[in-house]
């Protein structure tokens, strides 16, 4: 299986193919810029080509990259909009210096202008910049519907789907905490969510696995993690679903409150769990 965690882009990629596997991982996620401004660090190519000499060594995972959280591209104020237009740009752009991998998103949250005028807004940058060449795959985050969050329900993530041309270039990643929190029970029902999954998306669009546990209740709409085995969804149905057939080969993130030896614990766990 292929699993890993969020690792710090600061020193690079060499840096966090290394990180990765000192922490026992065989892929991993990253910020491809401060999480909560917007500021890049520039690439360099040098980098690049020896992480991606040692990600074939290594045989890794699809690495998942994450957007800012500050990216919201259905904001209410303009400029706002701009900006995350902005930054969804340049991260395309970024993202092709390590070809066929995965970018992450938040869809945005329309901040009471409704669910609806999200989704147009949240398509309408995908019809913009999406292009026939990107070998990179865009994916939208299932979320918990904290706030005015879009895409807390199926449905929505398959409405913003519907309207996108270039409907190769898109996947979903499903976040295990964000599910619950949006009220699909994966702890008594997994099959029926995965069912209602293929029903309302489609399984072919299921790319990536944001796995965590949840600080809250089936459809609390918190979004808190907790690590694997401590919270509401707890160890055994995890196990179940990081043994789940549909979710084969996907990469598997970590996004837990761990420092690196606590990373290290699970990613070790999660191995036991699916191995043989
Ligand atoms: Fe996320
Ligand atoms: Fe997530
Ligand atoms: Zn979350």
């Amino acid at each position: 299986m292929f699993i890993g965690n969020h690792l710090s882009s600061s020193k690079g990629y060499l840096a966090m193919g290394k990180n990765a596997i000192a922490l026992g991982a065989n892929t991993f996620a990253f910020f491809t810029r401060n999480p909560r401004g917007g500021s890049a660090k520039e690439i360099d190519p040098k980098d690049v080509e020896q992480f991606l000499k040692l990600y074939e060594e290594e045989k890794f995972g699809k690495l998942v990259a994450h957007a800012p959280y500050t990216m919201n591209l259905c904001a209410e104020k303009e400029d706002t909009r701009r900006f995350a237009n902005e930054v969804f740009e340049d991260d395309l752009k970024r993202m092709e210096y390590t070809p066929g991998q995965y970018y992450n998103f938040h869809p945005g949250s329309h901040v009471g202008q409704g669910a609806e005028a999200g989704i147009e807004m949240i398509a309408d940058t995908l019809n913009r910049l999406l292009t026939p060449e990107q070998t990179t795959t865009v994916l939208l985050e299932t979320m918990a519907g904290k706030g005015s969050e879009v895409g807390r329900t199926f449905e929505e993530l398959r409405e913003i789907i519907d309207r996108v041309e270039l409907k190769d270039k898109l996947g979903v990643c499903f976040d295990t905490c964000h599910v619950w929190d949006g009220g699909y029970d994966i702890v008594n029902d997994p099959d029926g969510v995965f069912t209602e999954f293929d029903r309302v998306i489609g399984l072919d669009r299921l790319k990536a696995v944001h796995f965590n546990d949840s600080m809250n209740d089936l459809g609390a709409h918190k979004d808190r993690h907790a690590k694997i085995g401590e919270g509401k969804i707890g160890a055994e149905a995890l196990c179940r679903i990081a043994n789940h057939p549909v979710l084969a080969g996907k990469p598997f993130i970590l996004e837990t409150p761990n420092d690196d030896p606590g990373y290290a614990k699970e990613i070790a766990m999660i191995q036991e769990w699916t191995k043989g």
